[in-house]
């Protein structure tokens, strides 16, 4: 695999691209300060949105399979809406980063207009 990882905001090449430490890259944190400091706060609440989640529907779904007396069909319909609810929470921040990288990446072109990466 290339190491080679280029900047989701500019286009330029980084020496530390993965996703984890994108908010400690230096590029980020020189070019794009507003963003690296964003993205930190958006992984710490992912992380702890993703635990709390995670543990609502274990304990859900253990109600539902062996503590609740429910028929076979009953259960299976509840065990599919805990699924669904569980994602809603994943969901929303994952489309705010989406939108929150658009914001910056437009927001970057128009101070930046002369400034192409190929
Ligand atoms: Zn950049």
């Amino acid at each position: 695999m290339s190491s080679l990882m280029r900047c989701r905001l500019c286009g330029e090449q980084l020496t530390y691209g993965y996703f984890s430490k994108t908010w400690n890259d230096p590029h980020y944190r020189t070019f794009h300060a507003e963003y690296a400091e964003w993205l930190g706060r958006w992984i710490r609440n992912f992380v702890i949105i993703g635990t709390i989640d995670a543990t609502v529907l274990v304990i859900v779904l253990i109600l539902i399979y062996k503590y609740w007396a429910l028929d076979p069909a009953m259960q299976f319909t509840l065990g599919i809406a805990a699924l669904l609810l569980y994602l809603v929470p994943v969901w929303v921040p994952l489309i705010q980063h989406l939108q929150r990288v658009a914001f910056f990446k437009k927001q970057w072109a128009e101070q930046h207009p002369f400034q192409k990466h190929p």
